[in-house]
């Protein structure tokens, strides 16, 4: 590795991908359909089309007039994404898609049944401007933000996966493919919001299901707690200290250990949801004793019981000289969170053969 990468906040400018009905609320539904010259009640009709049936094609929306169907697709219903290629393993129960967008742009998402819940595992950017060094996708630097309507594509695109193998519904998504949600604020609002809406509003997913992952941006944390939507919001930690936080998670430079676990008890307190704490755990790197004692001290006293911390293994990524740590170092890391009164489990990791799993996403092309 060649020194540290920097980190970016704003997106390089690129095409923005055309807009698209997804992209637009209430109100600019009813303003599109009102630009068309339709009635108002075509606006409900689609909606009803897009979040309730999953349906993306107007041609396939029976409820339309044939005459109006294709004036409608030209201007609300862009063909955004396409399936690059989808790999599955664990038997098929996790399955990787590497989608295109318009502008050649590349990213993924990841399916993953489990016996009581489908979870969707969504992009919110293409690449990742933090720059932490253990991970794939932040190796690549940020490409640009996904469009809200590129990350409800990716909602729909799994439900509709899921309702077609007779799987059953998509139950739950998390915001912790490529990207730091939180550097695309409004578009990953947006999406949130579109996602917990009842239909036709909506895809009608419980808030309480829909994870939102950061690695610390506090002021924006602040924000979205205000929005009061009751997602539960991930704190990727991965240190208890500044001096190596400042080199695992670059932000830490710009928001320390305490802003990020200040702004997650704001977070807890407006919200009443308990924060989880994504630790990533390498060998010889973030694994010490001292640093488990740390971290269950920090967390019992700027959280008490409203976190959860998740023990992830590192995902070893190509070319890295990190590694996860062994089972028993791993054991004992647990051990000693929890000895401090916290909650602390190890985190199933899924997809680590087909490149999936946390920090492992580069949308290889
Ligand atoms: S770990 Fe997350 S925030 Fe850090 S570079 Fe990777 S995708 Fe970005």
């Amino acid at each position: 590795m060649s020194g540290p990468l920097p980190l970016v906040f704003d997106a390089p400018r690129r095409a923005t991908p055309p807009r698209h009905f997804a992209d637009l609320d209430d109100a600019g539904r009813a303003a599109a359909v009102a630009e068309l010259g339709l009635p108002a009640f075509r606006g409900k009709q689609l909606a009803n089309q897009y979040y309730g049936r999953l349906i993306a094609d107007p041609h396939a929306m029976t409820d339309l007039p044939a005459g109006v169907r294709d004036q409608i697709a030209d201007a609300m219903f862009p063909r955004l994404l396409d399936a690059v290629r989808e790999i599955e393993c664990d038997a098929g129960e996790t399955r990787k898609m590497l989608w295109r967008a318009v502008d050649g742009t590349t990213f993924e998402s990841v399916l993953m049944r489990y016996p009581d819940r489908n979870t969707v595992c969504i992009s919110s950017q293409a690449g990742c401007g933090m720059a932490c060094p253990f991970c794939a996708t932040g190796q690549g630097g940020l490409m640009r933000n996904l469009s809200t309507a590129e990350i409800l594509e990716q909602v729909r695109a799994a439900a509709v996966e899921l309702r077609d193998r007779d799987h059953g519904r998509l139950s739950n998504i998390v915001f912790m493919g490529m990207g730091e949600p939180l550097a695309n604020y409004n578009r990953v609002l947006g999406a949130v919001r579109r996602i917990v809406a009842a239909p036709p509003h909506g895809f009608g997913i419980s808030a309480r299901s829909v994870t939102v992952s950061t690695v610390g941006l506090a002021p924006a944390i602040r924000k979205l707690a205000d929005e009061r939507l009751n997602v539960t919001l991930a704190l990727s930690l991965h240190a208890p200290d500044d001096e190596l936080r400042d080199t695992l998670v670059p932000v830490n430079t710009r928001w320390k250990v305490g802003d990020a676990l200040d702004a997650a008890r704001y977070y807890a307190d407006v919200t009443g949801r308990r924060v989880s704490i994504e630790y990533a755990l390498i060998r010889d790197v973030n694994d010490q004793p001292w640093r488990a004692d740390l971290l269950g001290k920090k967390l019992h006293g700027s959280l008490g019981p409203l976190v959860h911390v998740n023990v992830i293994p590192l995902n070893p990524t190509p070319g890295s000289e990190w590694d996860a740590s062994p089972k028993p170092a791993e054991r004992e890391f647990v051990r000693r969170v929890r000895e401090r009164g916290v909650s602390c489990t190890v985190r199933d990791t899924r997809g680590r053969e087909i490149a999936a799993a946390c920090g492992q996403l580069a949308a290889e092309g």
